[in-house]
């Protein structure tokens, strides 16, 4: 049944229908007419979790599943999401659960190695806008094809690694020792194909793990592949329609796009499930082309991914210039673009002023707030400064909106309490809002120092233009 013409009564029907309000709605009404608007989901019914409800509740998930169904890899704390789209683009709707990026190890490594380079994954992690940036999981794949020594790396990753793990190899002797090794950690399994998919079915049934089905450039293959495996009673797939790095880049973006857009717009639920692209590829080259020239071709390959729909991506690059673009671009395209991302509105104070240092303002847009802040703490200025609120948005766009004005301006001088703290009135406002100056004088009685256009300036201008002690 397609989510679309369904009635909160078909929801409710399968519902426990107790009105226990343990999902905090008052009726079981309420809540099946929240679950067709999406505004809850149905692990929100404790009773439904339970065993007495384990069918009605697999006919709720089905019933009520997305454009792309949703598939837990790993288990408790290690558990990531991925999929869960209900649209094709992030205008429709915010997207959910971000792309996904695994990094591979090989069980060729020594264990030294194994686990410097688990460490090194987990290690990595940068902060921007506010937000730790990092990646997501391990793959490991078995290079060697022998299920004793793949069994003996997993194990080894298993304990070191707090990230859940995709397991690799076409054979299900090798991923069958692997899976032994970790019985209830729940990891992807890569993959099946054509000419194993029954045993590696049985695999994702026997251990309920999820499984990437592959099938390269083509999309009618894969898909037939879909209904087999679900025939055979496995939910939770993934999609690999193939990565190709060089003369085959077009093919691969027009797979997944096409893959995409029969799921989200045609409601292909054959096709409806989270897609695996695998920049790694371009190391197929190595020895052939120079490694700088491979870690190039890995990382656009991935930025074009994340863009085309992407859900997990198996990469081997760990080199920072290959990676931050990357989980930079992942963060701008999952972030809601009809919400500006903001930070509190409020007195901040940076270093350690003191009642002669000098007083600024920024806007609340996360990205205006953290750069000018980092260009303050980079300058080792010591200063005062005054987030107002813009409803996030930057110092030119909120100024010529009017979200940013003098009144507001003067009102936050006053709330922020900085009076009490310096012994001076100057206030020093960005460049971008020269035009608010003799207003904000006027309202608030500070006089107005109009500082630079960039912020990447600041500890220049006040050197030239503030009073040092
Ligand atoms: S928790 Fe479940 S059974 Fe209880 S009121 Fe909510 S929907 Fe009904």
């Amino acid at each position: 049944m397609s989510a679309r013409k369904l009635s909160p009564l078909d929801v409710y029907k399968l519902l426990p229908k107790t009105n226990c309000k343990s999902c905090g709605e008052p009726t079981c009404m309420a809540f099946a007419m929240k679950a067709i608007k999406r505004e809850v989901t149905i692990d929100k019914c404790p009773p439904l979790l339970t065993k007495e409800y384990e069918s009605p509740y697999k006919q709720l998930r089905r019933m009520l599943r997305p454009a792309v169904w949703e598939v837990v890899i790993g288990v408790g704390d290690k558990a990531v999401k991925v999929g869960g789209k209900l649209v094709m683009y992030r205008h429709e709707l915010t997207y959910v659960n971000p792309t996904v990026i695994a990094i591979d190890v090989m069980d060729e490594m020594s264990e030294h190695e194994l686990l410097s380079r688990v460490k090194t994954v987990e290690r990595f992690s940068y902060s921007y806008i506010g937000q730790d940036l990092k990646l997501d999981m391990i793959a490991i794949r078995s290079t060697l094809n022998d299920p004793d020594k793949f069994k003996g790396a997993v194990k080894s990753v298993a304990e070191a690694a707090k990230m859940p793990l995709v397991l690799c190899s076409l054979s299900h002797e090798v991923l069958k020792a692997g899976l032994e090794a970790i019985p209830e950690s729940r990891p992807l399994l890569y993959a099946a194909t054509k000419d194993n998919w029954k045993e590696v079915g049985e695999l994702a049934l026997k251990y309920n793990c999820p499984l990437t089905i592959f099938a390269p450039n083509d999309v009618g293959l894969l898909r037939s592949l879909v209904k087999a495996l679900l025939d055979y009673g496995v939910e939770d797939l993934l999609l690999d329609p193939g990565t190709f790095v060089d003369d085959g880049l077009a093919d691969t973006l027009n797979n997944f796009t096409m893959i995409r857009r029969a799921a989200c717009k045609k409601g292909d639920e054959l096709l409806g499930y989270p897609l695996v692209g695998t920049p790694i590829v371009a190391w197929l080259d190595k020895g052939v082309a120079p490694d700088e020239e491979l870690k190039w071709k890995e990382a656009y390959a991935a930025a074009m991914l994340i863009t085309r729909f992407c859900d997990l991506l198996i990469m081997h690059s760990l080199d920072g210039w290959a990676l931050l673009p990357n989980v930079i671009l992942r963060q701008n395209i999952y972030t809601d673009p009809r919400k500006p991302t903001a930070v509190k509105p409020g007195l901040r104070e940076i270093g350690s002023p003191d009642e002669s240092s000098p007083v600024m303002f920024t806007t609340n847009f996360a990205l205006t707030y953290f750069t000018v802040t980092s260009d303050i703490e980079a300058g080792r200025v010591d200063c005062y400064l005054i987030v107002v609120d813009t409803e996030g948005l930057a110092v030119r766009p909120a100024v010529a909106g009017r979200r940013l004005t003098a009144d507001k301006v003067a009102d936050a001088l006053k709330a922020s309490g900085v009076e009490g703290l310096v012994k001076h009135r100057t206030l020093i406002i960005p460049g971008a809002a020269a035009r608010l100056s003799g207003e904000i004088e006027e309202l608030s009685g500070w006089k107005v120092l109009v500082g630079p256009m960039d912020s990447s300036e600041i500890p220049r201008f006040l050197k030239e233009k503030w009073p040092q002690p």
